[in-house]
């Protein structure tokens, strides 16, 4: 993926908290240990002296190995005089040194391979993070969880179609809480189709927070804001822009596109989501589309290519219950 300087610099202040955090609780347990045990204070002096005589001993070259073993003993002689003390003292060895979040890089964000210098694991996770909340902001990701989504709303007689909404719809929940449980080893695309206020974004909401909670990197977005702001980065010559954002959309392991519909519809836009849709699914990541439209409409609207691209790769839900326009 490529970042901007933006999401750089907000990854970066990230990681030198988490380093700043630990090194402080490092010195407050620090402060604490030497108010218990003061002695460790002088076996600490004697440590330095010790690594004094090895860096002269280094120098001093030829004759120095066995001076060099000596003082190793020495120094492994304080290591463990200062260990005992403090786990007398019910500290584990380590309580002073800093706890950083990452052990590898110590929360620097580089690690050494090859003689060459390599952004740590972690820090690309933290690019990741701040990517995607970058754009989960342009649509605010509100709490929905499977358990506030009630059934009881869905009607249990069957409609004219011979078809109980809510066994229909208890299906959907279903699948859509072990699509979640799932998600490591089978993650197909799906399409939700149905009228308004049937649940549409609600589900696809409570999967996006319990994959978030597990680590994954969910982007939640309504199609008509996510469109107009790639359109005005691609014709405010905004490169940069659009193609973090396109690469975001891309790359992270969920995208939910919701409310999919007639509005903002331009050969740009259109193009547009044709593309990301497809570039996803033939990277084998999934993608949520909403819409209110019929398969007809999409056709209409879209093209058949991008209608014949949904229907080979997405599991498809229709969506019922009270027709609202029915009942005004
Ligand atoms: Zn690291």
């Amino acid at each position: 993926m490529r970042y901007s300087k933006e999401i750089f610099s907000k990854a970066y202040a990230i990681t030198a908290e988490r380093r700043t955090n630990a090194e402080t609780m490092a010195q407050r347990r620090r402060d604490e240990v030497l108010r218990v045990i003061p002695e460790i204070e002088e076996i600490e002096r004697k440590m330095s002296s010790v690594s004094l005589m090895a860096a002269k001993a280094v120098l001093k070259g030829a004759n120095a190995k066995e001076e060099l073993e000596k003082i190793a003993e020495l120094s492994k002689k304080l290591r463990d005089e200062k260990a005992n003390l403090m786990m007398s003292h019910g500290y584990r060895a380590d309580y002073m040194e800093p706890q950083y979040s990452c052990p590898v890089c110590q929360d620097t964000t580089a690690v050494e391979k090859d003689g060459k210098t390599l952004y740590c694991q972690c820090f690309l996770n933290t690019l990741k993070d701040v990517a995607c909340d970058e754009i989960n902001k342009i649509s605010p990701l509100s709490l929905s969880t499977f358990d506030t989504f009630s059934l009881d709303k869905y009607p249990y007689d069957s409609n004219q179609d011979g078809v109980s909404p809510y066994s229909r719809m208890s299906k959907i929940l279903n699948f859509c809480k072990n699509y979640v449980a799932n998600f490591a080893a089978e993650k197909p695309s799906i399409l939700m189709r149905g009228a308004t206020g049937l649940g549409k974004t609600h589900l696809s909401l409570a999967i996006a927070n319990e994959l978030l909670n597990k680590g994954y990197y969910v982007v939640y977005v309504s199609a008509p804001a996510i469109i107009s702001k790639l359109e005005s980065a691609h014709f405010e010559y905004s490169a940069r822009e659009e193609e973090e954002l396109l690469s975001t959309l891309c790359e992270c392991d969920l995208l939910i596109l919701d409310d999919l519909g007639t509005e903002f519809m331009t050969p740009f836009s259109k193009s547009t989501i044709y593309n990301l849709f497809n570039t996803r699914i033939m990277k084998n990541k999934p993608v949520i589309i909403n819409t209110n439209m019929t398969i007809a409409e999409l056709e209409s609207t879209y093209s058949q290519r991008f209608v014949s691209r949904i229907m080979s790769s997405c599991v498809k839900f229709d969506f019922i219950g009270n027709d609202i326009r029915a009942t005004k």
